[in-house]
């Protein structure tokens, strides 16, 4: 490395200093709001499913480390979208994805009183594995993991772009702006060693001139809510089916508005069970369109079944603040993870961690999940959570390299997990030995994950 490029990027180097042996006390305090514009090991862009275990991570392996989130809570898909059961970390009687993220996943579902799925039984369907969550608990202990790590954390604010110069990259970050206070006026710059892309979209590292992938058809997005106050005992069901192929004819509901028969509905309280087509939630204009677009199917929805026997007293009792997006944008990085790596289970040289889901593309009508072959149980690579051609940048989450088919079971939650403490451990050993994580010494990377609870494949 060059001496200029190595001094530039030197600002918190550990030289000697025991690799896994850094971890942050409990109660260290870490700053929250704070304007950034100073020097950082890492900068991590999105608190989401990926991206809060990716800050966890790295904090914990000594890493001074910056997560900055558009919104207001950590969580991303699971909590500003409201789909909290992530799935899946068992596999064939065994557990393939551990951790932080199932760490936290654990403790939520103690607080909260939730027995767990029996994992050791196989089930009739892959989803009966998934572990539902308390929503409103899920943020708030998944915070404090990210604090008392140690993370320096923003939210309200967003990473605009980034720029790699002379080792070390320069992102420009857009918080809200309070006019009245001098502090933030306009975008802040923040040099950090290395950068991981979590927006879940990859939008900084396209930013930086990485390639994405996307094809002309996206999957559906969906609205979450849930409606209550009503006994399915007391609903003539092919009668309300008969009435909402009615409405949707004359206009009265739209065709995504509910999607199949209206015992499944009302069974699962409209949770999940409609879609917002073109949701990617990329740019500003598309994440309003498409949340107000559901929140207006939602409406449709309750004020049609308000005049149906039986369903005269329903209630919305749970709505999530923005739509979820199933499928957007994925980098292309060193490895495209293809849906014939995905269903034959390849173990790379690199394999960070395992995935198990069936593939699952959702169509406008549905879904038809493929289920794996027995025993099969996919990996994920470090290269493909490094975008083609890069230096010291990684993407984590459901923007994971992989072609469309594969990327439909990749992006599930315990996934994303696993993908973000990998990508925050390369992240923050990288930054340790001012190297880029496609050089990084891949059994150190190993090791680390391992210490820190993860499964990492064996070849
Ligand atoms: C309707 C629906 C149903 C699903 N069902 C399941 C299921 O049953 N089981 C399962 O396991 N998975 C399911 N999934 C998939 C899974 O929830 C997501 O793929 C996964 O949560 C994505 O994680 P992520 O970290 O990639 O992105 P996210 O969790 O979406 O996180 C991205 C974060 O980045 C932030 N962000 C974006 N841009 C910026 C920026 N420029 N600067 C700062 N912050 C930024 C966002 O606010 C967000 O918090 C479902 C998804 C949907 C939409």
């Amino acid at each position: 490395m060059r001496r200029r490029t190595f001094v530039a990027c030197a600002f918190s180097a550990l030289a000697g200093a025991k690799l896994f042996a850094l971890a942050k006390k409990e109660g260290d305090s870490a700053p929250i709001g704070v304007p950034p514009g100073g020097e950082y090991d890492v900068l991590i862009a999105g608190g989401g499913t990926a991206g809060a275990i990716a800050a966890i991570q790295s904090a914990r392996l000594g890493a001074k480390t910056l997560l900055v989130e558009r919104s207001s809570q950590p969580g991303g898909t699971m909590t500003n979208a409201g789909v909290c059961h992530p799935g899946i970390f068992h596999a064939w009687g065994r557990q393939v994805i551990a951790g932080i993220g199932f760490d936290i996943v654990k403790k939520c579902a103690d607080l909260n009183g939730d027995a767990l799925p029996d994992f050791s039984k196989e089930p009739k369907r892959h989803w009966l594995h998934q572990i539902w969550l308390n929503p409103f608990l899920f943020a708030p202990l998944l915070e404090e993991e990210i604090l008392s790590a140690g993370v320096h954390l923003l939210y309200g604010a967003s990473v605009a772009g980034a720029k790699f110069d002379s080792g070390c990259w320069t992102a420009e970050i857009m918080p809200l702006c309070d006019r009245q206070s001098e502090s933030y006026k306009t975008a802040l710059s923040v040099r950090a060693k290395q950068l991981v892309d979590c927006t879940g979209n990859a939008s900084v590292a396209a930013s930086a001139g990485f390639e994405r992938l996307c094809d002309g058809d996206i999957q559906p997005g969906t609205q979450i809510y849930r409606f209550s106050s009503y006994k399915l005992s007391d609903i003539d069901i092919p009668a309300l089916d008969a009435a909402v192929k009615e409405a949707k004819k004359k206009g009265v509901l739209k065709r995504q508005d509910i999607v199949g028969g209206m015992r499944n509905f009302l069974n699962a309280g409209g949770f999940n069970q409609h879609h917002v087509l073109n949701a990617r939630n990329a740019c500003s204009g598309n994440l309003s369109e498409t949340s107000a677009r559901g929140r207006a199917s939602m409406l449709r929805v309750l004020r049609f079944l308000k005049n149906f026997k039986g369903l005269e007293n329903i209630k919305v009792s749970y709505l999530a603040p923005e739509t979820g997006v199933r499928e957007t944008f994925r980098i292309k990085g060193e490895t495209v993870v293809s849906v014939d790596d995905y269903t034959s289970a390849r173990v790379w040289p690199d394999s960070v961690c395992h995935c198990f889901y069936p593939v699952d593309l959702h169509y406008d009508h549905g879904v038809n999940p493929k289920p794996l072959e027995r025993g099969k149980v996919p990996t994920v690579p470090l290269s493909a959570l490094i975008p083609k051609g890069s230096e010291n940048i990684l993407v984590a989450g459901k923007c994971v390299s992989s072609d469309r088919l594969a990327n439909s079971a990749l992006r599930v939650q315990a996934s994303c997990m696993a993908m973000g403490q990998a990508a925050g451990a390369a992240a923050a050993l990288s930054a340790r030995m001012n190297t880029s994580p496609g050089n990084l010494n891949f059994a150190l990377l190993a090791d680390a994950l391992r210490a820190n609870g993860a499964i990492v494949p064996q070849a």
